[in-house]
């Protein structure tokens, strides 16, 4: 590198001198052939395995069966043969500990022969079970390290599939990760447990309505996934980035997202080019993905799959978030995924958008085109809105996480108060339920089925939807599906959706109750569930909140009728271990206490290990690269007005340049060392985890921002081709 300019510059330089023009896949002519080619699917199983052990496969599970041994060892050895086709040379138990991201170790399929020639191997064993040395993985207690013992064991309702990285494929088999002793350690347990509470919970009550047909049902979810992309060699430039996945500093750009015209604008061709690789990639793993724009704020983009069950749905946008990253180095870029990587521009989230689904097909949050008469939509509806209305801090706590503390509440994220957007229609029919009156006349059908008139004659007609978008409620109706708009871009959908399935299946559990209470009165099914209809309503109703979520009304009026308003994720993780909260999940066998003491836990400890990490960088960025820069400026600025001084007077521009310079330099030296005082204390601190997680909120974050608000001044001040990081406008506009 030339040792006259600053990293930034050259690596500015080395941009405009020209990228290289990433070696982009070609669009394949036809994505249908290629989409699942990497996926060994349950089509692929049906074709290979004989008839009988397809069949059991696809029943183990039910009534709790198992696949027996003798059938494990078919299906691996025909999962081995088609892997090795495929290329691979090493098979792994991939699953999700509570690092919230993937974890592998892989083998190969490589045994020895008597002889000392090499074989490949992969028994029925191999397939099921694994045991990864465990003492590394978060474990929250439940395990000490010298008792290291944890295991993964095979999900057959996740398709394995084969990871390709250049000429490495390797076999790749979903699996939860339990300890000895029985214990999830991992995000995949309990959202398998919540799903089936879910599905228990909801048979029951259609049963009882005399939807003799509903055996099961399954959550579809679709997750929306935002990120941005940074030209790499700046990124590289950013230790802030590259260490925390956050700007630590950073002064607002002159453009950042004002014009609105970044959103839905023309994908930029080197993005374009990164999203059809990425695409390509995602198809051949089987992964839906369906729909690609930018998105609001400068360099920021969406990526959003057709909506699959739960499960899928949470390992494929691990894939996906996996996918991005990797492809982002081929093209040069880093891919940010984290909720907030730039200031004064919207963070990421990862909208969920969630529905139940009954073995018949039918989606039970269709309202159908009579939503007043159609009794199951309405129970579930109910159902959602008591689970938001006495159990929404699990919801929050399925959000937690020091980055998405950056998005939530701020006027461009929903607020943490927990509440669902049902829309004006939807209302009118909860509140003609509530006051007795026949919903099916009156306005309730105003809006419904008519069309606009855009005054070209031209255009066909265009029918009006239900109720208009609300972006900013954290729980959206949306047709015929929930939009959860409050999950960080990062997160494992996992969380979300198991606080989703579990609330709700208890709310369901408990509608279910009251039902039967009434049918030992000599009411019908569905006669008791009518009557219970207008009371379920009128008490949760509550929780619908239609209008600007943003707005500081709602926060008054939020707490009058009594919503819980979890501004951090450190009260909220407060409050994990409650009884209230603890009775939800061991109700609906989902986690057990001692779970749960373990994931309040491992989540703190992240919350507290993240801040430290920023602390430090903030700490060593502040002292060895910002102000050092500060005071060769400062001191360029003392020479030139001495200079200016002795020939106009003593209070020219140039020195009150100089002693704004100054005075900033002097300031910033000063609340490095607070910070790192800061730093210190809380790392010493002996205390519960809670406690510590607290003080870290309290003392440390302030004194970040304290240097930052500093750094980003001086940012405005001091020579730019001497300045050490690439700046807002460098990373937002150089793509
Ligand atoms: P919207 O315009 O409301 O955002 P889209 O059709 O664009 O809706 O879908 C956004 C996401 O929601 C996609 O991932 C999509 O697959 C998913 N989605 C659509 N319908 C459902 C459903 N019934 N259940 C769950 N997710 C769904
Ligand atoms: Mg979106």
């Amino acid at each position: 590198m030339d040792s006259n300019i600053s990293p930034r510059l050259f690596a500015l330089k080395q941009l405009a001198t020209g990228y290289r023009r990433p070696d982009s896949r070609k669009a394949a002519k036809d994505i249908f052939s290629n989409f699942g080619r990497d996926v060994f699917s349950l089509h692929l199983m049906r074709d290979k395995l004989p008839k009988d052990v397809f069949e059991r496969l696809c029943i183990i599970g039910r009534d709790g069966r198992t696949l027996a041994a003798h059938d494990a060892d078919t299906v691996a050895s025909v999962m081995k043969d088609w892997a090795i086709k495929q290329g691979a040379t090493h098979y792994t138990h991939w699953f999700q500990p509570m690092t919230g991201i993937t974890a592998e170790k892989h083998d190969s399929f490589l045994a020895l022969a008597g002889d000392g020639t090499g074989i490949s191997e992969f028994s029925g064993k191999n397939l099921i079970k694994g045991e990864p040395d465990a003492s590394s993985f978060p474990s929250g207690g439940l395990r000490s390290t010298f008792e290291a013992r944890g295991y993964t064991a095979w999900d057959p309702s996740s398709p394995a599939f084969v990871s390709r990285y250049g000429e490495t494929v390797t076999l790749c088999i979903p699996t939860v990760f339990y300890s000895y002793t029985g214990e999830s350690l991992d995000r995949k347990t309990p959202l398998l447990r919540s799903v089936t509470a879910l599905s228990k919970q909801t048979v029951r009550l259609m049963n009882l309505i005399g939807c003799s047909d509903c055996e099961s049902v399954e959550p579809q979810v679709g997750a929306e996934q935002e990120y941005f992309l940074v030209d790499r060699r700046l990124y590289s430039c950013r230790p802030d980035l590259v260490m925390s996945g956050r700007t630590l500093f950073g002064a607002r750009a002159p453009k950042g997202q004002q014009m609105e015209d970044h959103y839905f604008a023309a994908i930029p061709k080197r993005i374009l080019a990164f999203m059809n690789d990425v695409e390509q990639k995602l198809f051949a793993l089987g992964v839906p993905v369906h729909t690609r724009h930018n998105e609001v704020a400068p360099s920021q983009y969406e990526v959003a799959p057709i909506f699959e069950p739960a499960n899928v749905a949470t390992d494929h946008n691990m894939l996906v978030m996996e996918v991005l990253v990797r492809t982002a180095e081929d093209h040069d870029l880093a891919c940010l995924l984290h909720e907030k990587p730039f200031n004064c521009v919207n963070g990421s989230g990862k909208h969920n958008n969630w529905s139940l689904m009954d073995n018949t097909g039918r989606n039970l949050l269709d309202p159908g085109a009579q939503p007043w008469d159609n009794l199951p939509f309405l129970l579930i509806l109910a159902a959602i809105l008591r689970a938001i209305h006495l159990y929404s801090p699990i919801w929050r706590l399925g959000i937690v996480g020091a980055g998405n503390d950056h998005r939530l509440g701020a006027n461009e994220a929903p607020p943490a108060i927990i509440s669902a957007c049902i829309g004006d229609n939807l209302e009118k029919v909860l509140e003609a339920i509530i006051s007795g009156q026949d919903s099916s006349k009156g306005d309730v059908q105003e809006i419904a089925g008519t069309s606009y008139n855009l005054g070209v004659s031209s255009l066909p007609n265009i029918s009006r939807d239900t109720a208009d978008r609300n972006r900013t409620s954290p729980m959206a109706f949306t047709g015929n599906k929930f939009e959860f708009r409050a999950l960080g871009s990062s997160q494992s959908m996992a969380t979300i959706n198991i606080s989703l399935n579990t609330t709700v299946a208890k709310a369901i559990g408990d509608i279910v109750v009251k039902i039967e209470k009434l049918i030992t009165e000599g009411l019908s099914g569905s006669e008791a569930a009518w009557k219970l209809l207008p009371k379920l309503f009128k008490e949760h109703q509550v929780a619908v909140f239609n209008g600007d979520n943003y707005s500081s009304d709602w926060v008054k009026e939020a707490a009058v009728r009594g919503l819980p308003n979890l501004k951090d994720s450190v009260q909220t993780l407060a409050l994990y271990d409650t009884p209230e909260i603890i009775e939800v999940f061991e109700s609906q066998g989902v986690l057990s206490k001692a779970e749960i003491l373990a994931r309040q836990h491992i989540l703190l400890e992240d919350y507290i290990g993240r801040l430290l990490i920023e602390a430090d960088l903030t700490l060593s960025l502040g002292r060895t690269s910002i102000f050092p820069t500060a005071l060769k400026w400062q001191d360029k600025l003392y020479q030139a007005a001495k200079q200016a001084q002795k020939l106009v007077n003593e209070n020219g521009p140039e020195a009150s340049a100089w002693t704004e310079v100054r005075n900033l330099t002097n300031a910033l030296l000063k609340s490095l060392k607070e910070l790192e005082t800061v730093i210190e204390v809380v790392k010493a601190l002996e205390m519960s985890v809670l406690k510590k997680a607290e003080a870290a909120r309290d003392q440390i974050l302030p004194a970040m921002n304290k240097v930052r608000d500093l750094v980003d001044h001086l940012e405005t001040l001091v020579d730019v081709t001497i300045w050490p990081l690439p700046t807002y406008a460098d990373m937002f506009w150089s793509i």
